[in-house]
């Protein structure tokens, strides 16, 4: 793939990065397109600024946490623990309600919208109010194939509840429940769907390459419809390799009914860290092409390294970083994996919506600097949205809002109860164990930011 080193990148973090600074931060770095303001208090205080005070020490508390290596260490394997089957009552937040109150306040409402449709409508709100285009919205539940304990967890596993076909309780369940998110959807704002959390019917049959069973493709045909008729889009997630062959052509299907007449509803999911993507993103290019339907190109590092069987994925994150880079700046180019540009042989590049799902500032603000750019000197060019995970890695977030040529900025958020949620909020504190650098820099903009409300607050005494 094209070669975008991480220097080039790099560099045009820095200078953002010195843009961020509030003596130094320009009105507009490109003519021709409006500076958006931030949706806070004070257009010079830092990206931060917008956060409530609660959201604040909730961030202040988790960053400080996830910043300490033994604490964040003892985080995992506690809420790992918590996630265990039989666990006794003082570790059971079904059961033991201090503990499930104590968890709520202090770690799930940093990452997930909530326990009910209320709740999270709620959150949803508050995200527009601070400048989001819109919520990413997405239901806990999953099924995760752990390549190296070499066991699948998730719903209806324990019961065995849908071994004996003929009824279809967990399709229907997740139906019904994927069906209540779409109802809080609006206008710019997208489901994402996680397939296998669909129960082990359909997981079967992914990892099998066979047909979904009929209840679960009506499900998805019902779902796609609904946020065609909200103006909503729906996000598939990509998931374990054993099931992603399986979830990549039930999206493509999807796309080609929902994506011909000019907009893109449904979206598939590349890892980039997988050796396989670029071979299956140019398989998804040409039927878009051959199909004549718009690829929603939904761009991601990959959640699932630790269980996930390693020969499958990059030698090095800067492999990864590169794939990356190459897909995202290709994209936006409309020259990538020999679809679009000037060489010979190259076939024509198909209609693109392309959504950047990342944390990387490097990868986020390079895309962004290239698509303004070559909006601003009429070169050819693919909409595109960037989304970041709530609770994670706000400097980026509300930074990209203040940027230049109004980039369309998502908060992605999951719901369920607190107990279906777990799984998911070990998961985010492993990735920041693993993105330390990226921790240490949010923890230090978060105490910045305390520390000059409180000085606002000696100073007006
Ligand atoms: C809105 C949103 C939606 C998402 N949806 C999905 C989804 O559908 N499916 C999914 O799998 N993930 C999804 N993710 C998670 C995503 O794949 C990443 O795990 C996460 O965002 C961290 O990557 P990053 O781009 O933010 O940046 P970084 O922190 O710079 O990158 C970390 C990532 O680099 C890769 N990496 C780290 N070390 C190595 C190594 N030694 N060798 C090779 N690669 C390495 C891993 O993918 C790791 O997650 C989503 C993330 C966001 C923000």
């Amino acid at each position: 793939m094209a070669g975008f080193r991480s220097g080039a990148v790099a560099s045009i973090a820095r200078k953002w990065l010195c843009a961020q600074s509030p003596s130094r931060a320009p009105a507009s770095r490109h003519s021709g397109v409006s500076h958006r303001k931030p949706a806070g208090p004070d257009n010079d205080a830092s990206p931060l600024c917008v956060l409530s005070a609660g959201a604040l020490c909730r961030s202040l508390l988790t960053s400080a946490v996830s910043s300490t290596p033994v604490l964040l260490t003892a985080a995992i394997s506690f809420l790992s623990y918590l996630c265990r089957p039989g666990r006794p009552f003082l570790l059971d937040v079904r059961r033991n309600l201090a503990l499930a109150w104590l968890m709520k306040q202090a770690v799930y409402k940093q990452f997930c919208a909530g326990e009910t449709l209320a709740e999270t409508r709620a959150t949803m709100s508050r995200m527009r109010a601070m400048g989001f285009r819109g919520t990413i919205i997405t239901l806990a539940t999953e099924t995760v194939c752990d390549h190296h304990g070499n066991r699948v967890n998730g719903p209806g596993l324990e019961s065995g509840a849908e071994t004996g076909a003929v009824m279809y309780p967990a399709i229907e369940s997740w139906r019904k429940r994927t069906l209540e998110a779409v109802q809080m959807l609006s206008e710019g704002d997208q489901l994402a769907v996680k397939m296998t959390g669909a129960g082990p019917l359909v997981t079967d049959a992914l990892a099998a390459g066979k047909a979904l069973p009929v209840p679960m493709l009506d499900a998805l045909d019902e779902i796609g419809a609904q946020c065609k008729a909200q103006q909503a889009q729906m996000l598939i997630d990509a998931e374990s390799q054993l099931f992603q062959f399986g979830i990549f052509g039930v999206g493509l299907e999807l796309m080609q009914k929902y994506n011909g007449d000019g907009h893109a509803v449904i979206y598939n999911t590349y890892q980039a860290y997988l050796k396989s993507m670029p071979a299956s993103l140019a398989e998804h290019l040409a039927a878009a092409l051959d199909g004549g339907f718009i690829l929603g190109l939904k761009l991601v590092r990959g959640a699932y390294l630790a269980t996930e069987k390693r020969s499958l994925i990059h030698d090095t994150k800067q492999d990864t970083d590169d794939a990356y880079n190459a897909v995202a700046l290709g994209a936006l180019q409309q020259c990538l994996l020999g679809f679009g540009g000037t060489d010979t042989g190259a076939r024509p590049f198909p209609s693109v919506k392309l959504l950047l799902a990342s944390h990387n500032k490097e990868s986020v603000l390079a895309a962004h600097e290239l698509h303004t750019r070559r909006l601003g000197q009429g070169l050819k060019t693919v909409p595109v949205g960037f989304a970041q995970l709530q609770g994670m890695s706000d400097t980026l977030s509300f930074g990209l809002l203040r940027l230049s040529g109004a980039p369309e900025v998502y908060k992605c958020s999951t719901w369920g109860s607190l107990d279906e949620c777990l799984g998911y909020l070990a998961r985010r504190a492993a990735e920041n164990r693993d993105a330390a650098d990226r921790t240490r820099d949010e923890y230090s903009a978060l105490k910045a930011e305390a520390w000059r409300r409180l000085r606002r607050v000696f100073a007006t005494r």
